[in-house]
């Protein structure tokens, strides 16, 4: 059984993620801010490498080495350009991008050792085009996409795939919490109007991308930005 480790995995498309590579046969741990009371999962601020190292340590010693990372811990942020004060743009590309980098580069020396390995980052489909107000999460996603093909060159001679799944409109506590707030630019079902597949993604779409990414038979798959997001990006 490979070990998986999915950031972000306590809630929305993390939660669904870990539950479909669980179901798909994986040992599964969880690292999030708010873990839950799980077996497998630890908490940690993905932001912060000394936090991230230690979980990866505790989760070692339980499942032995990660061969398996999605990176889907992450958080919005709202802001006029103009006034968005720096240190909230720090806050937003210091979860979405650097935590990405985070959880990486900790996690590569076990693949590496053992010649292969999986990695999927969830961005967004933002990144594709572009949001008003929200400069900071577009710019990190946009990062993690770059992120993604340059480590792909990098380390596919080594045995290790690196692909990025930005969704759509995913119904989760996220999108929820921006409908409530009137951030998203309309209702969700206004946005379903606009969506060639007329409903809104469900966390399940998302995991199912990653599940084949991740798969032993995704091996030539690799530098991809996989969209998810019934056909409002092409
Ligand atoms: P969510 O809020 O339901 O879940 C996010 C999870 O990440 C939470 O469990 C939270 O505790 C965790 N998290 C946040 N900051 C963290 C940190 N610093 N360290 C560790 N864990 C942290 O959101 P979601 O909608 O499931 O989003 C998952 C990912 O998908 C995010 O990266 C988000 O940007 C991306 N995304 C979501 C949508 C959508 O429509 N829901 C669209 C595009 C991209």
């Amino acid at each position: 059984m490979k070990t998986a480790v999915v950031t972000g995995g306590a809630s929305g498309i993390g939660r669904a993620i870990a539950d479909r590579l669980r179901a798909d046969g994986c040992h599964v741990a969880v690292l999030d801010l708010n873990p839950g009371d799980d077996d497998f999962s630890h908490a940690a601020d993905v932001s912060d490498r000394d936090q991230v190292e230690a979980a990866l340590t505790r989760i070692r010693a339980q499942l032995g080495p990660v061969s398996i990372l999605v990176n889907a811990a992450g958080l919005e942020g709202y802001a006029r350009f103009k006034k968005l004060p720096f240190e909230e743009w720090n806050r937003v590309i210091n979860v979405n991008l650097n935590g990405t980098f985070h959880c990486i580069q900790a996690t590569i020396p076990d693949m590496l050792e053992a010649g292969w390995g999986r990695i999927v980052n969830i961005s967004s489909s933002s990144a594709h085009s572009g949001q008003p107000f929200m400069s900071h999460y577009v710019a990190a996603k946009s990062a993690v996409n770059g992120l993604t093909k340059s480590l792909a060159l990098e380390l596919g001679p080594s045995g290790i795939t690196v692909n990025a799944v930005p969704p759509g409109f995913i119904d989760t506590p996220m999108l929820r919490k921006a409908e409530a707030d009137n951030k998203l630019g309309g209702t969700i079902d206004e946005h379903i109007q606009r969506t060639p597949v007329r409903r809104v993604g469900r966390p399940e779409d998302i995991a199912a991308a990653c599940a084949f990414l991740v798969s032993e038979e995704a091996g030539y798959v690799n530098g991809q930005i996989l969209g998810v997001n019934g056909g409002r990006n092409t």
